[in-house]
């Protein structure tokens, strides 16, 4: 099975494609097609997340190995640590293993229902995803991801202690970090250099969601932990009665900020797609990121 890093490779920017399992069955139908509309733009792999509890996780270990056996993409499993205890995980990477997933992206997770509430480690668990990391590796030939969060993650003290924190999941073993959500190429670019200055080499994937409602503006807003991206909010909250022209106006500006991050060479923009696939289509095409043969 190929891994994430093999395909990050070649010569040119490529994009990849997020999804999150589906809840009931007509979840389902609505990931699939979506899956199945991507597949042929040759996405460098997909990935589903892992929920807070039972039947969601259920869901992703489902699709995961589905689109394993019954399509062309790399597939790629994230896991958290969240209320496993070390036993449970090394189950799910096996299992992962089993159906043919060798990449995992390695998350320590949140508590559930409160983001920001104190993080309470499972009695038999590991406390930070630099120890799931260590045991992903241990446990097979894997290619490991991990998070990054370019304005910081709500729980780092400040820039220099997540740097620090991020450098050293990097340096357990895994290969690449993909970035929470951000709205300047800048935001991006200095997480970029922040890694890069402590001499650590591993790739950092700016994530990416098209803006076609209000709604996914103020969701990117407050899933990135930035503070309010006035440049952004000046030219989309104008047009939020306009659901046509905002629609067009958040993917121009989608457009642009990929663009920006082409021309700083970025090897990859990795797609948080809400499971819909038409926005991701439009722009991968306007960046000419789909092969001559889709
Ligand atoms: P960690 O890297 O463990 O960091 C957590 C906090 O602890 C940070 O503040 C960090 O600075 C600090 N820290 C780390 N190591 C140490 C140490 N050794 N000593 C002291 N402090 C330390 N959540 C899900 O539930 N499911 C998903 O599928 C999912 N996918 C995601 C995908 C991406 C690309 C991103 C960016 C986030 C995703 N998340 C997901 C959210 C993520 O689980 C949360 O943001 C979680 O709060 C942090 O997870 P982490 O892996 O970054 O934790």
């Amino acid at each position: 099975m190929t891994s994430v890093v093999e395909r990050l490779q070649g010569d040119g920017p490529v994009f990849s494609i997020e999804f999150f399992p589906p809840r009931d069955a007509a979840d389902e139908a609505v990931l699939w097609k979506s899956i199945r509309e991507l597949e042929p733009l040759d996405p460098a792999y997909m990935s589903i997340t892992y929920g807070a509890g039972g039947s969601s996780r259920d869901g992703t270990i489902r699709s995961i190995a589905r689109v394993a056996t019954e399509t062309t993409l790399v597939p790629m499993a994230h896991l958290t640590a969240v209320n496993h205890s070390v036993a449970e995980l090394r189950n799910v990477i096996g299992w992962y293993a089993a159906v043919g997933v060798r990449n995992i992206l390695a998350l320590r997770g949140d508590p559930p229902g409160d983001v920001y509430g104190d993080w309470v480690p499972h009695p038999d668990g590991l406390n930070y995803a630099e120890e799931l990391v260590e045991l992903v590796r241990s446990l097979g030939d894997f290619c490991v991801g991990v998070s990054a969060f370019p304005y910081g993650h709500p729980r780092s003290a400040n820039l220099e202690a997540d740097t620090e924190y991020l450098v050293r999941k990097l340096r357990a073993g895994a290969d690449f970090a993909i970035a929470q959500l951000f709205f300047e190429p800048e935001d991006f670019l200095r997480l970029r250099d922040r890694v890069a200055a402590t001499g650590c080499e591993a790739l950092v994937i700016p994530g990416i969601m098209p803006l076609t409602t209000l709604r996914t503006l103020h969701t990117s807003i407050k899933l990135s932990g930035a503070p309010a991206p006035r440049r952004l909010l000046d030219r989309l909250e104008p047009l939020a009665d306009d659901p046509k022209s905002f629609r067009a106006a958040g993917i121009d500006a989608v457009t642009e900020l990929c663009e920006r991050l082409i021309a700083e060479g970025v090897p990859d923009l990795h797609f948080y797609t809400f499971n819909r696939s038409k926005a991701t289509r439009e722009v991968v095409s306007r960046l000419g990121l789909v092969p001559a043969r889709a």
